[in-house]
């Protein structure tokens, strides 16, 4: 396939009438300021597309059923009560529709790739499926529907709290050791073995308070490459209890204890003080932000001036899926922090976009986290690509270096004219190939899903 551009960011350069031959998944050739030939797919602005670092996909279905105040002040651990009833009804059909549904909508708002952190394992007592990998094997087929480029990070999550408190409720369908949970990674890269080549599989430690020290320098020494993500630091309350049990705050905890490289990625990487920041950028992990979702469970602000100053690594994440934004998502990052700070274009260096800085740089990022060679548009790169249409009033008026600014901050959703996955076609004009089918299943599934609640 060979794909025409008006205007094109390559690299960090805006390019005009630029060709992009595509095979094989990657971007083979491109040539600039040529006119297109006539069977190509011919586009208004290309840009290399976002992967996605991080989705539970399941809580897609639960959007709008948590934002009525309960008795006294509502929280995180509200939230997730409901979140556990929910998932207590939840089926394998139910998980790959919904998952189906997302990832779809993810190509829709331009991601190319999602890392799934799927910590939903068992049947809901808590039994083991008759195939232990029976829910990754619903991701996959979601990914597959789609076309999404995948990573599948399954999670091992064996405690209730730091202090190795015994799970419960909602939470048995989670319960790995580590043995079983290395066995169950195994059987998601058999799995990926059979998927598009660009599938990955990862680890995930829960976060430090599901696992212990020991279980997850075991999981880590039977697993020496391909990416790592953790829960690190969301609420305050997990910060004071892991500094109780283990002498320092998460963050500080994990690079002081941990081998942390350019493979881990730490979600919600919160509450930091400076000096956490400043080594959390020194070690090449990605912070793995998720704006919206940390908004709506009143996690609180990201040190983000202090961190991308010191050149940290991030990308960003839907997470909890309560809408599934591109620009929303870097809109929220920086506008959290202007709020913080009473100033404006906070996480940029004088003289730079916000746009450009915060879409380039978390589309890179973001392939860093998810072990995708995608994040910028070059010659054997993975075609992860999204084309924009700049004819919308929103971003006509716009010269080529401000038009990430008008995308992140000016644009409504829905620009998105086509995306690519891995060379994957999956969104032309503004909507997913496959979209009626996945969403009458969804809307089946969904429908079931309420009656059981
Ligand atoms: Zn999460």
């Amino acid at each position: 396939m060979t794909i025409h551009a008006n205007t094109a960011l390559i690299g960090a350069d805006w390019c005009r009438n630029v060709r992009l031959a595509l095979e094989d998944g990657r971007i083979r050739r491109i040539e600039t300021g040529v006119s297109a030939a006539p069977d190509d797919v011919c586009v208004g602005v290309l840009l290399p597309a976002l992967a996605n670092l991080h989705s539970h996909s399941f809580q897609r279905a639960m959007a709008g059923m948590t934002e009525t105040r309960g008795a006294g002040r509502d929280s995180f651990w509200t939230w997730r009560n409901l979140m556990y009833r929910f998932l207590g009804q939840l089926t394998p059909d139910h998980v790959e529709a919904i998952a189906a549904l997302v990832f779809m909508e993810m190509q829709e708002a331009g991601y190319a790739a999602v890392g799934e952190f799927h910590y939903v394992h068992h049947r809901r007592d808590g039994t083991p499926y008759a195939a232990p990998a029976e829910l990754s094997a619903r991701i996959f087929a979601a990914a597959d529907q789609t076309g999404i480029g995948l990573t599948h990070l399954p999670v091992l999550y064996t405690y209730g709290g730091v202090r190795q408190e015994a799970l419960r409720g909602g939470q048995l369908r989670f319960a790995n050791e580590s043995d079983a949970y290395l066995r169950l990674v195994e059987d998601c890269r058999a799995l990926a073995r059979a998927a598009f080549k660009d599938t990955r599989v990862g680890i995930a430690p829960h976060s430090l308070r599901a696992t212990t020290p020991t279980d997850m320098a075991a999981v880590l020494r039977a697993t020496p490459d391909g990416p790592v993500h953790i829960h690190i630091a969301e609420q305050r309350a997990e910060v004071k209890a892991v500094e109780k049990a283990l002498g320092a705050r998460p963050v500080a905890w994990l690079l002081d204890n941990v081998d942390v490289t350019d493979r881990w990625c730490l979600i919600h990487a919160t509450h930091m003080t400076d000096a956490e920041t400043r080594a959390l950028a020194q070690s090449g992990a990605v912070a793995g932000l998720c704006p919206i979702t940390e908004a709506n469970l009143g996690d609180g602000i990201f040190n983000g001036a202090t961190y991308l100053e010191a050149g940290g690594a991030f990308g960003v994440g839907s997470d909890s899926n309560v809408r599934i934004s591109l620009g929303e998502e870097l809109r929220l990052l920086e506008y959290s922090q202007r709020l913080r700070d009473r100033a404006r274009n906070v996480l940029v260096r004088d003289g730079a976009s916000v746009g450009t800085t915060l879409y380039t740089g978390a589309a890179k990022g973001g392939a860093q986290a998810l072990d995708r060679q995608a994040g910028q548009i070059g010659e054997g790169m993975l075609a992860d690509l999204v084309a924009i249409d700049r004819t919308h009033p929103a971003l006509c008026a716009l010269q080529d270096h401000q038009l990430l600014d008008g995308l992140v901050f000016a644009a409504p959703d829905g620009l998105v004219s086509d995306t690519w996955s891995a060379g994957r076609h999956m969104v032309r004009a503004g909507r997913h190939v496959a979209r009626d089918a996945i969403l009458s299943r969804y809307k089946t599934a969904i429908a079931d899903l309420v009656n059981l609640l």
